[in-house]
């Protein structure tokens, strides 16, 4: 479980101010068919020296992951750059909000650099929202594309990226640095988007995903939801088909898990019976893949969905 007063790092600064007067929320107890593999492996332990020598923050620690002893295990990490504190506030979320720092901008080289020791064929790049620079971080995102590239040109990468929202240009300039993979995740239903997601829009995140196709046809576009936060079946079978229509190729659909008693409460743990029905639902839509597990999240597995991503384009073609 995360906390919500980070007492190691700085008493005195709460991990996420805006949610420390919210009442609490009771933890449910996990189903059986949630269990994970806990980290501790000498792999494991390769990936926390790496990751802590080049002194980067992963979502996979700051989002309190439960695949990271999986994951880290293989030594995928997902990056996440542009600090550890994000400009919003989503009630589902376990990243710190507040005002960042300001960039560090040896961050795309030090990423390369990780990548490069770490020999990931497939690397995830994520970040917080950062509302408060004029470009929301595209530069920072399209330096470090270009830093991977130039480190580890074999590597193919995948961004997971804030909406952009209100920054003229910034999403046309990270498109420009041709990411392989482009995923930005939509979260959640519309109708939840007050309580979940409040400071995004719907519509304008569906935009985004199809805009990336409209620049650039050959990347790869993917979404993610999670479910068990009051959603209806309808809603998500609409929104499947709101991200055909902006002609997204891949869908992930993973259970949300809550990080803390401050936070949105897990209204439901869906059956994995349910993520396989929704995962057959939503290939016969036409997405070239389709990720539905309790445990999926947007970066699992993402190296070898890339391959597979890749082997049903060419299947379609
Ligand atoms: S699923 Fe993604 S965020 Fe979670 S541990 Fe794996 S790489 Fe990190």
């Amino acid at each position: 479980m995360a906390v919500v007063f980070d007492i190691d790092k700085d008493p005195k600064r709460p991990r996420h101010p805006e949610k420390a007067h919210r009442p609490d929320q009771p933890i449910q107890r996990k189903p059986d068919w949630i269990r994970v593999k806990a980290p501790g492996s000498p792999q494991w332990a390769e990936t926390n020296r790496i990751v802590k020598e080049h002194k980067l923050v992963t979502v996979c620690e700051e989002a309190g992951c439960p695949n990271v002893g999986e994951c880290w295990e293989k030594k995928h990490a997902t990056f996440m750059i542009m600090g550890d504190t994000c400009t919003r506030a989503c009630s589902f979320c376990n990243v710190r909000t507040g005002l960042p720092a300001p960039l560090d901008a040896d961050e795309p080289r030090k990423v390369a650099d990780a990548v490069e020791k770490l020999g990931l064929s497939h690397v995830v790049i994520t970040s917080v929202d950062r509302d408060d620079l004029a470009d929301g971080g595209a530069d920072h995102f399209a330096r470090t594309i270009a830093e991977i590239r130039a480190a580890s040109p074999n590597t193919t990468i995948e961004i997971l990226t804030p909406d952009f929202l209100r920054k003229e240009g910034a999403l046309e300039h990270v498109v420009a640095a041709r990411p392989d993979v482009f995923n930005h995740n939509l979260e959640t239903v519309p109708s939840k988007y007050l309580t979940v997601r409040p400071g995004a829009r719907y519509f304008h995140s569906i935009r985004l995903l199809q805009r990336v196709k409209e620049l650039d046809p050959t990347i790869f576009t993917k979404s993610g939801i999670m479910v068990g936060l009051g959603e209806e079946r309808n809603e998500v079978l609409q929104l499947m088909d709101d991200l055909r229509s902006a002609d997204v190729d891949f869908l992930t659909i993973g259970q949300y898990l809550q990080p803390s008693k401050k936070h949105h409460p897990v209204l439901r743990f869906v059956p994995p019976e349910e993520f396989k029905s929704l995962e057959t639902v939503a290939l016969s839509k036409g997405f070239l893949l389709v990720s539905a597990s309790p445990l999926t999240r947007s970066s699992h597995h993402a190296g070898e969905d890339f391959a597979r991503l890749k082997a049903a384009r060419l299947a379609r073609s």
